[in-house]
């Protein structure tokens, strides 16, 4: 059975003291009120260990936003994927529209990022997603294909199942535009016919496949009940708990 999960992207937002807050809201909400799915907060590097820490014994897992596709060494300014596991960290964010458009990151670059990630005991999330101009031009399936393609398709069976998809219309993020429920449920179901291909039926029904795209409480409920679509991956409405917390409520 394939996990149903929230998950947050702070993005580059919150000091240390404003995550630490934020974080110990959410666990506070989260024990008086257990959550019906997998639930995980995206932070910046710095956050890490500190948020590890203090949501050890909750349910709350925690992910970094990205990692180096180098292994160790002279690379002033990265944080290599051994560094993430070691703060307590369970997963990396990778493949982020945002990361690919400001900081270059191509299909190779993302594979190796991939390959270290899991190599070091990370779970990936892993987004795909096309623009307005290739969604115009109803291309969304090659791209998401391709993207599948170039950094995640090579992976064994084994490695798959640390897998986790998140679809991201570039067009819907941060932009209050979301995918209608029918549109979003029509490219989950596409992509996970892609992974069938590749993986075979068993392992693309085991894998989750998020959505995200200016996803909020109001929304979650339409978009959670298709049956692709297997939680969300949430930017701006993870930077406040309660807005945070109504949408894990949507699996409710
Ligand atoms: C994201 O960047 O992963 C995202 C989904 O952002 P937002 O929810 O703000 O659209």
């Amino acid at each position: 059975m394939r996990k149903k999960i929230v998950a947050g992207n702070w993005k580059m937002n919150k000091t240390l003291q404003e995550g630490v807050a934020l974080a110990t809201e959410l666990k506070n909400m989260l024990a008086a009120e257990k959550p019906n799915c997998e639930v995980i907060i995206g932070t910046p590097f710095i956050h890490l260990a500190t948020v590890s820490e203090l949501l050890k014994d909750s349910v709350i897992k925690v992910s970094a936003e990205n990692c180096a596709n180098k292994e160790s060494g002279a690379y002033t300014g990265e944080v290599s994927a051994a560094m993430v596991k070691s703060t307590g960290a369970e997963y990396v964010i990778l493949g982020h529209s945002e990361r690919r458009e400001y900081y270059n990151e191509t299909p190779e670059i993302l594979k190796d990022k991939v390959d270290l990630a899991l190599a070091n005991g990370l779970k990936v999330i892993f987004c795909i997603g096309e623009s307005l101009a290739q969604r115009e031009a109803n291309e969304q399936e090659a791209v998401c294909k391709a993207e599948l393609q170039g950094s995640v398709f090579h992976l064994s069976a084994e490695q798959w199942k640390n897998i986790v998809i998140a679809y991201e219309p570039i067009w819907a993020i941060g932009t209050g535009k979301t995918a209608t429920a029918e549109q979003a449920e029509e490219i989950h179901a596409y992509i996970r016919k892609c992974v069938a291909e590749v993986y075979g039926a068993q392992a693309a029904d085991d894998t989750t496949i998020l959505y995200g795209g200016s996803c909020k409480a109001s929304n979650a409920p339409e978009l959670f009940g298709k049956p692709d679509i297997d939680g969300g991956l949430i930017g701006g409405a993870s930077l406040k708990a309660p807005d945070f917390k109504g949408i894990i409520d949507a699996w409710k």
